[in-house]
């Protein structure tokens, strides 16, 4: 099994974060050093340590991710103006946490803050 980090704390509540929606499935958190006006990160509760070891019977999982940060936008008021969703994977990909996450970006235009997070 996938060794854990801090984000399986913060998915039982171990440690103080800020979340915002949670199911059996799926967390999603506010960033801790948040890098747009709206920073979220969305999480499998399963660790997946990175896009590398998503295997075939996570698709459905993974999907999830995507809907909740639809939902997540779409609750906040900007789904209409648009917004950014990433996954850094890896060393050369900037990856801190090895356990599966995507940022949401949004509530403010993007263009001048490039590509990374
Ligand atoms: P990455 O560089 O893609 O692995 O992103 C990891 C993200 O996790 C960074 O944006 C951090 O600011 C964020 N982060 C690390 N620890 C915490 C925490 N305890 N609560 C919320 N966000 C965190």
């Amino acid at each position: 099994m996938a060794e854990e980090t801090i984000f399986s704390k913060i998915i039982r509540h171990e440690i103080p974060s800020e979340i915002v929606y949670q199911d059996d499935f799926v967390t999603a958190f506010k960033d801790i050093a948040p890098k747009a006006k709206v920073h979220i990160l969305i999480i499998p509760n399963k660790v997946i340590p990175s896009v590398n070891e998503i295997e075939p019977e996570d698709e459905i999982l993974v999907g999830k991710l995507f809907t909740v940060a639809k939902k997540i936008a779409k609750d906040l008021g900007f789904a209409e103006n648009g917004y950014r969703l990433i996954f850094n994977c890896g060393r050369d990909g900037g990856q801190e946490v090895a356990h599966l996450h995507m940022h949401l970006l949004g509530g403010e235009p993007l263009h001048s803050k490039g590509f990374c997070n």
